[in-house]
């Protein structure tokens, strides 16, 4: 819901200023129609629904994976395609994954969404609608901006859109924002007091490496990124957590596991290693293939080992092109 507009037409309807805080409200909660408002007059339900959409993203397709996990394209008033995804898992939780951009400006060797074309930054109200569309189908709990884009280079909106998140039952705690490493958003994560996670896609534990998949390295080499990461946990006491996409032959060698080991202070850092999701059928394949079970559970047990708190990530929505690294829209 575009929350400017439904402020401007309640404002221009000579509605009381409360009014906006109850149409929230029940949007928060999940409700399909303007009708379900019990609150609000007849006459301003039937106005707003002429005026102002429930939703500023209308819904382009949907899909349902095997494991329970779906799916959703939507667009934008300007034509933008956006993707997110509502994942399910066995402890009943619900976490939901939302896109901060139209496609993503930087260019992860790896990553699908890196070869659509950079659409724009996402409003905050693009960003909760996301979150909304799938609140409408069930209580969500969680809440990861993994999607689309790099969030920190729409900090503004992903923050705005975060303080809001608690009303439809996604505490900050429970809300995490994922990075390529963009320094200057880790640093304004940090200095804001929302208590939201900070996972850094580190990738490649040597700066030549890292270059090599992740452009950006260039202009935030890692050390310094490390550092940022560094000095978020120490002002917010907060695990900082690193994703490692594990690529066959590219970084899943048992030396770079000691390096990221050397590299990483377990007491800051907890490393979640996430199995390659090869592109999209729609894409041309980038050429890397992911690492072997086998490979992945060594590369685990090195950084265990070495007291390096690890996890692998559990796999979801890979047969609707709904996992890690695979949102690319077609147009
Ligand atoms: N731009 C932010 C938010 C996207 S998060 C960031 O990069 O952190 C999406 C995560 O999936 C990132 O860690 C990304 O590097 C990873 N990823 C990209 N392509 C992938 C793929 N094909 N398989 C598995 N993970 C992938």
């Amino acid at each position: 819901m575009d929350l400017e507009l439904l402020e401007r037409e309640l404002a221009e309807a000579g509605e009381p200023g409360y009014r906006a805080g109850q149409v929230w409200e029940w949007a928060a909660k999940g409700v399909r129609g303007y009708g379900e408002m019990t609150n609000l007059p007849a006459e301003l339900r039937e106005r707003l629904a002429e005026r102002v959409p429930l939703s500023a993203l209308s819904v382009a397709t949907e899909s349902k994976a095997d494991d329970g996990t779906r799916k959703a394209l939507f667009h934008t008033y300007d034509e933008r395609p956006i993707e997110a995804v509502l994942m399910r898992f066995r402890d009943g939780r619900r976490s939901i994954c939302v896109s901060a951009q139209s496609g993503c400006p930087l260019t992860c060797a790896f990553c699908a969404t890196g070869q659509m074309k950079f659409g724009r930054n996402l409003t905050a109200s693009e960003i909760l609608d996301q979150a909304l569309h799938f609140r409408r189908i069930e209580a969500v709990d969680h809440c990861v901006f993994m999607g689309m884009g790099e969030p920190m280079m729409n900090l503004d909106a992903v923050l705005r859109a975060c303080e809001l998140l608690p009303d439809l039952g996604i505490t900050h705690r429970r809300t995490t924002i994922s990075t390529v490493g963009w320094v200057p958003g880790i640093e304004a994560l940090t200095a804001q007091q929302m208590p939201i996670r900070l996972a850094f896609s580190l990738h490649a534990p040597d700066e030549a490496l890292r270059s090599e998949l992740m452009p950006v390295n260039d202009r935030y080499p890692l050390a310094e990124v490390l550092e940022a990461c560094r000095e978020h946990h120490r002002r917010r006491r907060r695990k900082v957590f690193i994703e490692y996409v594990m690529l066959a032959g590219v970084n899943d060698r048992h030396e770079h596991a000691i390096q990221l080991a050397a590299i990483l202070d377990p007491k800051v850092f907890k490393v979640n290693l996430i199995p390659y999701n090869p592109a999209p059928t729609n894409l041309v394949p980038a050429g890397f293939e992911g690492s072997t079970p086998k490979a992945i559970e060594a590369f685990r047990a090195a950084l265990a080992e070495r007291g390096q708190p690890v996890t692998v990530r559990l796999t979801r929505g890979r047969d609707i092109d709904a996992a890690c690294g695979q949102l690319a829209a077609a147009n």
